[in-house]
């Protein structure tokens, strides 16, 4: 089966053999070495200017962020969250469920932030950090992280991004972030279950001396076992396994490389959407390397077109909240060739009848 949902994706042959590379217990030192293996992996491949700490969560993308978004404010602190999706909208209902001040600056999903409002709300004199979705995988939508990061540190705030679907797949400037969160399964092409929370060394030390808001999801005590080389509970350790040996394969094919790779990928279906007659949501200026969302053909469900694409081996997206019956979303991460797009594409224009 073709992955083109964002994550969980196709994985190389040598990312599934790493699951079996036998039983080990977390508490022996090959897992502090495994460990430690892809701490510093993560650090070369997405912080080569160095200043930053990895930290490993087991938990899908939404664990890491949650313990990042619950560990980041003192005890007087509040948090702008800047909301253009379903995952800025997530951010949010973190921040209300631990009962943390927060103001929400909220736009149309189609379009990328009013930076005069995220101006104005970070002057609130309790704002200590503001949060911003990467890539928003709602849409594929490109926040302008740097401007927002700009604006924030100008202020002396920290800046949080959830760059879950956006490491490895888009280009991420870290110069203005200080908490980067990403996870192994979407465009680092390992498994799902696996996060992780990229912090700046000087943030790291103030987080370290606010209240813990959770016991499982506190980024200081994740880190202080961390930096002893060990963890402060079981973690998945198959999929650490995996996570080190895509890594490794990154590294290899080299960030830049994998995001050219994914922006071909991206021009070639899109040239053939286009051929297909196909509506775009987003204007190209705004649209990510790695997810392409469509408007539905007028007369079509999204259950047809993708039961239709299944039975030729293809598993497309549907859209999310407000969206979720006017699109329809084709991810191009993971593992895949020129000629699956290919291929796929003819699946579409079978399916379509055009
Ligand atoms: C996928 C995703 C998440 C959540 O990740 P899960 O692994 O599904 O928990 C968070 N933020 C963004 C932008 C995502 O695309």
């Amino acid at each position: 089966m073709i992955l083109l949902n964002p994550g969980p994706v196709n994985v190389s042959p040598r990312v599934t053999a790493a699951l079996a590379r036998g039983d080990l217990c977390h508490r022996e030192p090959e897992y502090g070495a495994l460990q430690a293996s892809i701490r510093s992996q993560l650090l070369r491949a997405f912080t080569p200017g160095g200043g930053f700490t990895a930290i490993l969560v087991t938990g899908s993308g939404t664990a890491a962020l949650e313990a990042a978004v619950t560990s980041v404010l003192s005890a007087r602190g509040r948090l702008v969250v800047v909301s253009n999706g379903v995952y800025g909208e997530r951010i949010a209902a973190m921040v209300e469920a631990a009962r943390l001040p927060h103001t929400v600056v909220a736009g149309p999903w189609t379009e990328p932030p009013d930076l005069a409002a995220v101006e104005r709300a970070l002057g609130a004199p309790d704002v200590e950090a503001v949060a911003v979705v990467h890539h928003e995988t709602t849409t594929g939508l490109l926040n302008p992280v740097a401007e927002i990061g700009r604006l924030a540190r100008a202020r002396g705030k920290l800046v949080l991004v959830d760059s879950v679907s956006g490491l490895a797949g888009d280009a991420l400037g870290v110069d203005t972030a200080d908490l980067i969160v990403g996870t192994g399964g979407k465009c680092i092409q390992a498994f799902p279950g696996l996060g992780f929370v990229l912090v700046r060394e000087e943030a790291m030390a103030r987080l370290a001396t606010y209240p813990r808001r959770s016991l499982y999801l506190s980024l200081p005590v994740h880190h202080e076992a961390q930096e002893r080389g060990t963890v402060p509970f079981t973690p998945a350790v198959q999929l650490a396994y995996a996570l080190d040996e895509a890594l490794a394969e990154l590294l290899e094919e080299g960030v830049a490389a994998r995001i050219a790779r994914y922006a071909a990928a991206a021009r070639l279906l899109r040239d053939g959407f286009t051929k297909l007659g196909l509506g775009f949501v987003l204007p190209p200026a705004l649209r990510s390397n790695s997810i392409t969302s469509l408007w539905l053909p007028s007369g079509r469900t999204y259950a047809a077109l993708h039961d239709g694409l299944r039975m030729h081996g293809f598993v497309i997206y549907e859209g999310q909240g407000r969206l979720a019956r006017e699109i329809f979303r084709v991810a191009n991460m993971g593992q895949l060739a020129r000629a699956d797009f290919a291929r796929f594409l003819a699946a579409l224009a079978e399916v379509l009848g055009t």
